[in-house]
């Protein structure tokens, strides 16, 4: 396990899959640049705030641009900010797994009301 509590099984799997970033889709870099922007460095992420949720689906790599800038927010109240606006994050042009993570939520929130 890593300091986020993530499987050595399951981070190898999700960073196999996720190269850029799952939000934005940039190319991440694994380590901290020696200079200039840390913004494309890839961090760790829960796409639901839920650090319950340890699940392919649920856990994805995200460059720290993006990551510092969703912080605890919502995800569904995240991608109507600025920061969304600005780098031309939509439902459509997430990676897969944010778009199955959205479809989930909204299923849920049917079957609630
Ligand atoms: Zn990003």
């Amino acid at each position: 396990m890593n300091r986020w509590g993530i499987p050595a099984s399951l981070e190898e799997q999700v960073k196999a899959r996720d190269k850029t970033c799952v939000y934005c889709g940039v190319q991440m870099n694994e380590k901290m640049p020696q200079s200039g922007s840390r913004r494309t460095v890839a961090t760790w992420e829960h796409i639901i705030n839920d650090a319950r949720i340890v699940t392919p689906e649920n856990i994805a790599r995200c460059c720290a641009a993006c990551n510092s800038s969703k912080g605890t927010k919502d995800l569904f109240d995240w991608m109507q900010s600025n920061y969304c606006k600005i780098h031309g994050i939509r439902e459509d042009t997430v990676a897969e797994v944010v778009k199955k993570a959205l479809e989930t939520v909204r299923k849920q929130d049917l079957e609630e009301t």
